[in-house]
């Protein structure tokens, strides 16, 4: 028989990241020793108080049974407690938090709450793919609101058509930013409330990176500016704030009418989240935060060691106060593809087109400090070799 793709499957855009994997499979195959800055995922390991918790939760058979929908309370009651202490922001933990299997799983399925179809999503270019790809598959159409050098990367919302707002049901931002590391300020949060209102539009702002920032910078909540709790919701994750990446926990918090229609979606499609995990995670929340700290610094010293290996080079790059990426200006001459492609063949270093984030990432390469410091000193030295 046929076996024929739902258009849904049909109709995403090509992956842009499949020939640089082709090329990183090449040059893998040709013995060559890579440096992958390629991936956003910490190459350090969980802290051990937090796999100890899961340990002595996975033994319970309490555990062992589904757990429920919206998250276990105590889990919640801890997202509650933890947003009081770092942002000062009052959660009712029964209905402004659940409980995610990551926040990506909470980012695809919630245009299934609020999009109808031919319904606008409003979305960043460059910016992580699902926000794009989940109000696709709810039947609905991004429109790429471009992140700009000269907007230091925050999307102008005046520069979107009044006809466009008008259809948009939803928005989608983060800060500190994947791919840019730019972060927000206060006064464009509150832009982004007013334009909220204005237009009705629900507002989904992705803080997986709030607690990876460094030279005492500490980014806000967009909870935190008034009137965002009425209009919208953050994603958070422990993900990259505790190196749990593998353990799939996050949550979203906010709003309590758009987190019960998230609610009602995931318990429609999932059973939620292990309670030996959601229990290790209060661990994480709740427990002793140096790990927190050690992870500031160690991405601190790599983020130095980059910049000012690169800058050396002649290769022009902000220093980012948050997130584990570089945002690299590709030399003149060069698209992003082709010096990905350049640093791959001739250096064995892995980075990601820009291009592959969206149109207006085109002309930037990002890097991820997701190795240890003798690996980035081997990377700017081969770099230096190709003779840019
Ligand atoms: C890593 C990342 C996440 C976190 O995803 P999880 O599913 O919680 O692991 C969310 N948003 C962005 C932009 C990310 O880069």
């Amino acid at each position: 028989m046929r076996i024929d793709k739902a258009e849904r499957l049909k109709r995403l855009p090509p992956y842009l990241f499949k020939e640089i994997d082709r090329q990183k499979e090449q040059v893998r195959a040709k013995g060559i020793d890579i440096i992958d800055l390629g991936v956003g995922d910490p190459d350090l390991p969980t802290p051990p108080h937090i796999i100890d918790a899961l340990k002595r939760a996975a033994s319970d058979p309490a555990n062992h049974r589904y757990p429920s929908y919206s998250g276990m309370a105590d889990f919640n009651a801890a997202v509650a407690r933890w947003y009081q202490r770092r942002f000062n922001v009052d959660l009712d933990p029964s209905k402004e938090v659940v409980t995610l299997i990551g926040s990506k799983e909470g980012i695809a399925h919630i245009p299934l709450a609020f999009i109808n179809t031919g319904d606008v999503a409003l979305v960043a270019s460059p910016g992580y793919p699902v926000y794009h790809i989940g109000t696709r598959f709810a039947g609905g159409e991004p429109y790429f609101m471009d992140l700009l050098k000269q907007n230091r990367f925050l999307p102008d919302l005046e520069a979107i058509p009044s006809e466009v707002a008008q259809k948009a049901t939803m928005m989608f931002i983060n800060y500190p930013n994947n791919p840019t590391a730019a972060v927000a300020t206060k006064d464009f949060f509150e832009r982004v409330v007013t334009f909220a209102m204005e237009y009705n539009v629900i507002v989904c702002h992705d803080a997986a990176y709030s607690e990876m920032a460094f030279d005492g910078y500490r980014p806000m909540s967009f909870l935190e500016v008034e009137g965002a709790k009425s209009v919208g919701i953050e994603f958070h994750s422990l993900s990259k704030t505790y190196n749990m990446t593998g353990w799939r926990i996050g949550f979203a918090v906010g709003c309590s009418d758009i987190i019960s229609a998230l609610g009602q979606v995931k318990s429609n499609i999932d059973s939620g989240a292990f309670q030996a995990v959601q229990i290790a995670g209060i661990t994480a929340l709740e427990g002793d935060q140096t790990c927190v700290e050690d992870m500031r610094q160690t991405y601190t010293e790599r983020r130095d060691i980059l910049v000012a290996g690169l800058r050396s080079i002649g290769l022009s790059v902000e220093k980012p106060r948050a997130t584990f990426y570089l945002w690299v200006e590709v030399p003149q001459g060069y698209t992003s593809a082709g010096f990905a492609s350049l640093l791959l063949t001739e250096a064995g270093i892995v980075t990601t087109p820009g291009n592959g984030f969206g149109t207006a990432g085109e002309g930037y390469v990002r890097m991820a400090l997701t190795v240890g410091r003798e690996r980035i000193r081997e990377a700017v030295e081969r770099i230096k070799d190709i003779g840019l």
